[in-house]
């Protein structure tokens, strides 16, 4: 299970939000939707302590934290466990596709580079990228980037993988190979979190949508009962400027 419970983020006397209850399920696939600005980014960034909440509790699986008094071990135990997908991929650039994937794998699990890099082929296999585990990011089309960003999520063995508009930055061509290896991954139930404007995506693939405005959840629920019948006159506004 993940919970997020009061969890409160500002930056200096600007309060993004405060007191955000949410919860997944094992399994869930949640996707996050809302206006520019809403929060969404900084909400995915402190599941992961990308950036620091100011309050709250944070549960992922049997680790659970208390914001405003975590260890350094507990928050690299919380880091362990909640894998992120780049907007703009964050690969390292010196690096090949399969070194990508194995860097966390050696670094992080301490595995030897050798078994890394069986798994890391594994993983390449299963992004449909077995034929460009020597290849440099520069070289590699923005789609194949975005999945060797994924697979290096996978590669974490998270409980929950944290996406951060994982398309928007991707020349239209490629948005679709991105969005089915997603799609693939929600079928073995791979908890994730989304942040997309993807509304499509959404409706197919979310178990729970969860709209944000100005710092607040304002509604959630299956896509079919939010999409064709917000309650909330703020989710109606946003979703006639989308849909
Ligand atoms: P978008 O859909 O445009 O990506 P978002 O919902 O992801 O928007 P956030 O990026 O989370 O929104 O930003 C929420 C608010 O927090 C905004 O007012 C933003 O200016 C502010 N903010 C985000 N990061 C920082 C930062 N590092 N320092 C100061 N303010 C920030
Ligand atoms: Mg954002």
């Amino acid at each position: 299970m993940i919970a997020l419970h009061g969890i409160t983020k500002r930056f200096g006397t600007h309060s993004v939000f405060e007191d955000i209850d949410l919860t997944l399920e094992q399994g869930e696939i949640i996707v996050v939707i809302g206006p520019s600005g809403t929060g969404k980014s900084t909400l995915l960034r402190c599941i992961n302590y990308l950036e620091t909440p100011d309050a709250g509790r944070l549960t992922v699986g049997d680790l659970s934290l208390d914001v405003t008094r975590a260890s350094r071990r507990e928050i690299l135990a919380l880091r362990r466990r909640t894998a992120f997908v780049f907007q703009n991929y964050a690969l390292f650039a010196n690096k090949s596709a399969l070194d990508n994937i194995c860097e966390g794998m050696i670094v992080v699990d301490g595995l030897s580079k050798a078994e890394a890099h069986v798994r890391g082929r594994e993983i390449l296999e299963r992004i449909g990228l077995a034929d460009k585990a020597n290849a440099y990011p520069a070289s590699l089309s923005g789609g194949q980037q975005q999945r060797v960003g994924i697979g290096r999520a996978m590669a974490a063995k998270a409980d929950v993988i944290l996406f951060d508009e994982p398309t928007s930055a991707l020349d239209p061509e490629w948005v679709d190979e991105v969005l089915s290896l997603m799609k693939q991954l929600a079928l073995e139930r791979q908890t994730m979190i989304v942040v997309s404007h993807e509304m499509q995506f959404a409706r197919e693939v979310a178990d729970r949508v969860v709209f944000m405005d100005e710092g607040r959840i304002i509604e959630q629920g299956p896509p079919d009962e939010l999409f064709t019948n917000p309650r909330d006159e703020r989710t109606q506004r946003f979703l006639r400027k989308v849909l």
